[in-house]
């Protein structure tokens, strides 16, 4: 399980994709046989559905299909819902209130994900209308840039993978219609750069290996007919992008209040409606901003003092914001100001008796390796299902391949009170704190099918009730900084539904993220155009935490004295990462 690089999000990638050689690896129970265990189910569930999506059993580590290149045809989609319907009708075999509270999560996560199979299927449908969907480069990658396999194994994995690429972009052809014009756009892109995996150095590769000569003549033939495909789909889909502009007849990236819900529903698995989520994010932006505004009358002074507060308050909090900015560590001290801030972090909550720390289970601050820079940044690498006896990494990029513009401009963002605030939602008590706990409810359907919202939901919640419970002692920059933060987070769920729903401008969302959230316009930019190419993803941070901070809230009210802090957050983390929803109803 990977965590966010900066502002990018996790994503449950939901391969609808399956082999084509599966034949029903469940058995039905018959009347007069014993109901198999939970666990049973399971374990069997996990390997029917590797067997099904081979390019998502990849990702997840497992190992066995990397080999498979499944041909999204229409006959792949009716084994996929048959696939969907078997295992439903299995799971529901169940009664889901006399299942243990662990398993009880899982078989929510399971049917969710069932569910949500046959509705992208047969309603979202973004196979119509998607021409990203379709691009093979990510599964030769992951084979060619693998760590523990020789040339040799990784030559023969690719000769077979090669074979179906032809067939793969003549079934993308056969489904696309109507696409969106940004999907469109995004695919040439996206397929042109799996032209830098398919080259000329794989050949050689291969020439290199020690398959046999006809293996090799066969090598070098697929991977012809495979560049051939790739470039046949980039001509095609050039092709379509000038006739749809033409045309004026792409179809709108926005999907609509209807599908919005139901994807918001399946991603999200929130106790909330998307309409209702947004609302509250709304009133969040209002409430923030006007705390932001309290602070810069406060501190005005403090770092003005010969100079006339702006009119506007807008002008005011970004003024202030920008001056404090150019607090920040030296571009050479970034990796060690973020390992000698752990221990700080870890005393805190000690001290504070927020939650229980697992001293033998340390969090390895590194430099993160060569192989997964690009993004200039912090990230939580923790092991896969597969792999879990690695030790779980808090990567950070140095600074290395900026110049003295880009870093300082980076420095001013991840300024010394930002910076604080990242380690608190990277590592301690966040994402890593979180991993931990989850590990302790092991199951391999949690790690698999594990609720984002939760995950980055948590890591947004502790950045708050650090602040709350004294962590910066109060220090009205350090709020001042956190609101700026969390307002991008509030921001992203508004843009994202404004977007989608109710048919925001570009202009009207660089307003909001600019004038509104105090983002640069190259960020603001990057924003506006990722909410053209996802759907919900953006809110993912804002609902989770929204979500748990009002449980938080709830079960003070209810408790009173009683409620204890440090056993609530506890007795959250205890599920797994389960959605909020469900965490909720098992704590009542
Ligand atoms: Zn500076
Ligand atoms: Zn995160």
């Amino acid at each position: 399980m990977k965590k966010t690089v900066l502002g990018l999000a996790v994503t449950a990638v939901v391969a609808l994709t399956g082999c084509q050689n599966t034949a029903s690896t469940t058995t039905p129970v018959a009347a007069e046989q014993v109901q198999p265990s939970f666990s049973e189910f399971s374990n069997n569930f996990i390997e029917a559905l590797w067997k099904n999506s081979p390019e998502w059993s990849q990702y997840a580590g497992y190992g066995k299909y990397d080999h498979i290149l499944t041909v999204p045809d229409a006959a792949n989609r009716q084994k996929q819902i048959a696939f969907a319907k078997a295992q439903l009708a299995l799971l529901q075999q169940f009664d889901v209130n006399s299942l243990s509270t662990s398993d009880k999560i899982d078989y929510y996560l399971v049917e969710n994900l069932l569910e949500k199979t046959l509705w992208s299927i047969n309603e979202f449908k973004s196979w119509q209308w998607n021409p990203s969907n379709y691009n093979v480069a990510g599964g030769f990658a992951k084979i060619i840039n693998g760590r523990f396999e020789s040339d040799d194994e990784k030559v023969a994995k690719v000769l077979k993978k090669l074979e179906n690429v032809p067939a793969y972009y003549q079934a993308a052809k056969n489904n696309i219609d109507t696409p969106t014009l940004e999907f469109t756009q995004l695919a040439i892109g996206q397929n042109k750069g799996a032209l830098s995996v398919l080259n000329d150095k794989l050949g050689e590769k291969a020439a290199k290996s020690n398959l046999s000569d006809a293996d090799k003549a066969l090598f070098s033939k697929r991977l012809d007919l495979a560049v051939a495909a790739i470039n046949e789909y980039i001509n095609y889909l050039s092709q379509l992008e000038k006739q749809l502009v033409a045309d004026g007849n792409a179809r709108s990236f926005r999907i609509g209040e209807a599908l919005y819900e139901q994807k918001f529903a399946f991603d999200i698995q929130s106790g909330y409606s998307a309409k209702e989520m947004n609302a509250k994010a709304i009133a969040d932006k209002d409430r923030v901003f006007a705390e932001m505004i309290k602070i810069t009358d406060k501190l005005w002074p403090k770092y003005f003092a010969n100079k006339a507060k702006p009119q506007s308050d807008r002008d005011a909090v970004a003024g202030l914001i920008n001056h404090l900015a150019k607090k920040h560590v030296k571009r050479d001290d970034f990796v060690d100001e973020i390992k000698a801030q752990i221990p700080d972090l870890e005393k805190f909550i000690v001290e504070k008796d927020l939650i229980t720390l697992d001293a033998e289970k340390p969090l390895v601050v590194r430099e993160t390796p060569e192989y997964m820079r690009g993004f200039a940044g912090a990230s939580i690498s923790a092991p896969g299902p597969y792999d879990k006896k690695e030790n779980t990494y808090y990567n950070v990029t140095p600074l290395d391949n900026m110049t003295d513009e880009q870093a300082e401009s980076y420095l001013r963002e991840y300024n010394h009170w930002i910076l604080q605030i990242l380690n608190i939602h990277e590592a301690i008590p966040g994402h890593y704190t979180q991993l931990v706990y989850s590990n302790e409810s092991p199951s391999l359907i949690k790690s698999i099918l594990g609720n984002g919202a939760m995950i980055e939901g948590w890591a947004v919640y502790t950045e708050r009730m650090m602040l709350e419970e004294g962590y910066g002692d109060f220090e009205p920059e350090m709020w001042l900084m956190y609101y700026k933060w969390n307002l991008r987070v509030i921001c992203n769920t508004i843009l994202d539904y404004g977007i989608q729903v109710n048919n925001m401008t570009k202009e009207e969302g660089l307003d909001l993220l600019m004038n509104q959230a105090f983002q640069e316009r190259t960020e603001a930019e990057g924003k506006w155009r990722r909410a053209t190419l996802s759907q919900v993803q953006l809110t993912s941070y804002y609902s989770g935490y929204r979500e748990i901070y009002d449980h938080r809230e709830a079960q003070k009210k209810k408790l009173g004295n009683d409620f204890d802090l440090k056993q609530f957050h506890e007795t959250f983390l205890s599920y797994g990462s389960a959605p909020v929803k469900y965490v909720k109803q098992l704590m009542q």
